[in-house]
């Protein structure tokens, strides 16, 4: 490890990504007067921005909209000294330290002595504009967040993992009835969360079936999705008010392969929730919080806690290191 004094600008800590954990982390940096950088990511405020309701959030009794909490949040952040900057990082160099950020072509790098991954994990959608134009108003991919919004209706649950059989047992607190819809006649998901969610009398399940379109855009609305079955190729409505994609998440990692160690599906791996390795080792100054690093609880909450925890730990490496 070289030394913390250099000629080229530094920063003392920059945070990868704008979402509950990025700014979490920004609250408390800022607040130890390390004036923290916050490159906002591609996409802003993370999760929490294209939900609606926030009901489980404490503190917020009457809940808070995601897009109004973190703006809140930003705005904490703000004022005790953070900076945010919309970036993406394209890739980063941790072989030498103080670590630099290139945020592409024409843009100057970043250097900074710890870095913060708070970068999250994106949730996968299908990808159809009348998904896409339904998010917030009917389709979502959290069932945590959202489930209670499907109380007393009937709806759709997509995928065939362990992700969907969990949302679709979940949401049977609230919902009518679920139907599962999976591309396949096979399951990614493990036999026992199979055989709950099929011996559960309120879920039925449609396989080598897929979703063609939403119903509702111009009622900002869900109103059914149009299915297909890909063996028949028969295609049908479902009357359904709810769809909850049950996809999987992609963590937004891909810059650090090689550089810090990635489990097989693309998560950092960290021992005590925010020291990532490399090669079992840990990497000096740099610390990982939020969906990143836990593809277990993905909850704002424990986002917020390991973005807390991120910061504590750069304030005592930067004092260890003579800052
Ligand atoms: P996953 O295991 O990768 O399953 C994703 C599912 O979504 C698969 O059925 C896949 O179908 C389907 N899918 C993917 N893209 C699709 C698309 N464009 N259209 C339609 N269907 C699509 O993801 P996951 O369920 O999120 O689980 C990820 C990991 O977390 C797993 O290791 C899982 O065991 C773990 N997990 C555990 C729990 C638990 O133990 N309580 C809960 C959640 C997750 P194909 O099979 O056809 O690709």
């Amino acid at each position: 490890m070289s030394d913390l004094t250099t000629q080229v600008p530094t920063h003392d800590t920059v945070i990868l990504g704008s979402g509950c954990a990025g700014l979490t982390a920004a609250i408390y940096a800022a607040r130890a007067n390390l004036k923290p950088l916050v490159l906002e990511g591609h996409e802003p405020g993370g999760q929490l921005s294209i939900t609606t309701l926030v009901e489980n959030f404490p503190g917020w009794p009457e809940g808070i909209q995601g897009p109004e909490l973190i703006e809140n949040m930003k705005q904490q952040a703000v004022r005790f000294g953070a900076e945010l900057k919309m970036a993406h990082l394209v890739s980063v160099d941790l072989s030498t330290h103080p670590y630099t950020l290139n945020l592409g072509p024409g843009k100057p790098p970043i250097h900074t002595r710890t870095l913060i991954i708070a970068s999250g994990a994106s949730a996968r959608w299908l990808n159809l504009p009348s998904e896409q134009a339904l998010i917030g108003h009917g389709v979502s991919s959290c069932a945590t967040c959202d489930g209670f919004f499907a109380s007393g209706k009937d709806i759709a649950v997509i995928g065939g993992g362990d992700s969907a059989m969990e949302e679709a047992i979940f949401l049977t607190r609230f919902a009518t009835k679920v139907t599962l819809i999976n591309r396949t006649d096979h399951f990614r998901a493990s036999r026992i969360m199979l055989d709950r969610a099929m011996a559960h009398p309120n879920i039925e399940f449609l396989s080598s079936t897929v979703v063609e379109e939403v119903l509702g855009v111009e009622e900002k609305d869900v109103r059914g999705v149009v299915i297909r079955n890909v063996k028949s190729g028969e295609r049908s409505e479902l009357p359904v008010r709810f769809v909850f994609l049950g996809i999987g998440h992609s963590p937004n990692a891909k810059m650090f392969h090689g550089q810090i160690d990635l489990d097989p599906d693309g998560y950092v791996i960290t021992r005590d929730n925010v020291f990532p390795t490399h090669h079992g080792k840990p990497v000096p100054g740099v610390f990982a919080c939020g969906d990143i690093q836990d593809r277990r609880y993905r909850q704002a909450i424990t986002a917020a806690g390991t973005g807390c925890m991120a910061a504590l730990e750069v304030e005592k490496f930067l004092e260890e290191y003579g800052r």
